[in-house]
């Protein structure tokens, strides 16, 4: 069972009763996703105050999408050199006084973000680089990961005949979705409530253990893009190389 709550190319959130077991196989494979990001940087001239190194490491975080399909370095005839089927070149020529910001980067592949700060330059300052993009996996740098994925149990909340309907469990709670009314207690918007166990705390030092958060059997499952790929691509490409690991591994054992 799969029930969406929320969907844009951003955020997805859905409800299922699939095991926690393949919920994190699913969530771990996000990081087995090819994504395209800078990984080798030459620096011409950088008068900024920032090292090579540190601009290099922001230059990597930047995401990138290009409608150009790349081949991933390792399979690609080149064999690993670097060449127009694995990697994509991007620039920078600039000079201050001013702000560099990813908008600046030049070259066949875009910038999701164009307002990303990269550094300052002062007047008369130069910054002349050459950045090589590939696709890599977030299990080798999480440049290479593609976003979020997480989960969690919705939330089961029961109240026992202790409870003198107080509310202060009610007014405890961060996420202002638990009312009780005769004994009974009710989560407005179930898929807000994060287990933090906030009304159990205050129920005991009010004297009473009247309420109980449970896990319940369903999850929540969040997934959102960093903006290489769609967010709902994001969990269909997953289960392809979870698939794919899969596959491999049963060839191993046979
Ligand atoms: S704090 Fe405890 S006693 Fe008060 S309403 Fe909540 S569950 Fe009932
Ligand atoms: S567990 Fe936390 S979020 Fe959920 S109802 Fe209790 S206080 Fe609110
Ligand atoms: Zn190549």
């Amino acid at each position: 069972m799969i029930k969406i709550i929320s969907k844009n190319e951003e955020k997805v959130s859905f409800v299922t009763d699939m095991s926690e077991t393949l919920a994190n196989a699913i969530r771990r494979s996000v990081l087995e996703i090819p994504i395209l990001a800078i990984d080798e940087v030459e620096f011409f001239k950088n008068d900024s105050a920032l090292y090579d190194e540190i601009l290099a490491h922001r230059l990597g975080l930047i995401p990138l999408v290009t409608e150009k399909t790349f081949t991933e370095r390792e399979k690609c005839s080149c064999k690993g050199k670097g060449c127009s089927k694995c990697s994509v070149d991007l620039k920078i020529k600039i000079k201050g006084p001013l702000t560099v910001y990813s908008k600046d980067l030049e070259g066949k592949a875009k910038v999701v973000y164009d307002k990303i700060p990269i550094v300052i330059l002062e007047k008369g300052q130069e910054l002349e680089l050459v950045a090589r993009a590939r696709l890599g996996k977030g299990i080798e740098h999480s440049k290479f990961s593609p976003g979020l994925v997480y989960y969690r149990n919705l939330a089961k909340i029961i109240i026992n005949k202790n409870c003198d309907n107080c509310k202060k469990c009610v007014e405890a709670c961060p996420q202002k979705v638990l009312s009780v009314e005769g004994g009974k207690a009710e989560l407005k918007e179930i898929y807000k409530c994060d287990l933090c166990e906030a009304c159990v705390e205050v129920c005991k030092e009010h004297g009473k253990e009247a309420i109980k958060v449970e896990k319940d059997e369903n999850i929540i499952f969040f997934i959102e893009s960093w903006g290489q790929i769609k967010a709902e691509e994001i969990f269909i490409k997953s289960i392809g190389q979870l698939n794919e690991n899969l596959k491999e591994l049963s060839k191993k054992i046979k």
